[in-house]
């Protein structure tokens, strides 16, 4: 059995205040939980409140993007070694707003994937295809692409430390959930390739589904059998309706 995992993906939203009064509201709304585990992932300026604020609950945290470089001068950057700083446990890589509007292609995302876990830290590796890519027939091409440049570098044996997040990019943000025999259809997809080279690795890996998951949906997404959890943008930045997303994990 896997455990389920919630996400919330903050994105360039928050302040000090905002936060602090978002992050009790989860801590308290799901602090009955069991066998789900929740993150948050927020802007980088903010990770040393979250590590004040969550340290000694049950809520574990982590960071939206990483260098792809080591420690030196990389103005702007921020480097793995740095995140352990701030007990970070997750870092997302390869989020398809990082890919399209920042450039990232797929092997500057198996370089971050690398440096995340050369630091002990846990990637989640975010794939998927656009709308039109999924309109031609290419979804499966795509994220075996997308997966393939990760294996190609760090071996398949390495996706074990790590958490898969597929994310059609035509359902982020945008209201429109892929349907749970969509999502599960992909998810299936993903988990069979990766069987094909580790059976093991292919029972023990999350894969997480993101892409307007909101508290009406996420319950019936979370019951597919190879749908461990999600990756949760705008539902995360209101304590309510992250709430209940977990609890719906
Ligand atoms: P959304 O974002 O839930 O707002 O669609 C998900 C994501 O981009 O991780």
């Amino acid at each position: 059995m896997r455990t389920k995992l919630v996400v919330g993906n903050w994105k360039m939203n928050g302040n000090l205040d905002q936060n602090q009064a978002l992050l009790n509201a989860v801590v308290a709304g799901t602090r009955e939980l069991q066998n789900v585990k929740c993150a948050v992932c927020p802007p980088y300026p903010y990770l040393a409140e979250v590590q004040r604020t969550l340290e000694n609950t049950h809520i574990l945290w982590g960071a939206q993007n990483v260098s792809q470089f080591d420690l030196g001068a990389y103005t702007g950057e921020v480097a793995a070694e740095m995140l352990l700083d701030f007990s970070c446990h997750y870092v997302i890589v390869g989020h398809s707003e990082r890919r399209s509007l920042f450039g990232e292609d797929n092997h500057t995302v198996a370089e971050k994937f690398k440096k995340v876990q050369d630091k002990g830290l846990t990637p989640i590796l975010c794939v998927g295809e656009t709308l039109a890519q999924r309109e031609i027939g290419e979804t499966e091409r795509i994220i075996e692409e997308q997966l393939d440049a990760v294996i190609k570098l760090v071996g398949v044996d390495s996706l074990v430390k790590s958490v898969i997040a597929y994310e059609p990019v035509w359902a982020i943000g945008t209201g429109k959930t892929a349907t749970p025999s969509q999502a599960q259809g992909v998810h299936l997809f993903i988990r069979n390739k990766i069987a094909k080279q580790s059976e093991t690795t292919a029972n023990g890996i999350q894969i997480l589904y993101g892409g307007s998951v909101k508290s009406n949906n996420a319950g019936e997404l979370f019951s597919m059998p190879d749908i461990d959890g999600g990756l949760i943008g705008g539902a995360s930045l209101v304590a309510s309706d992250f709430i209940s997303i977990c609890l719906a994990a």
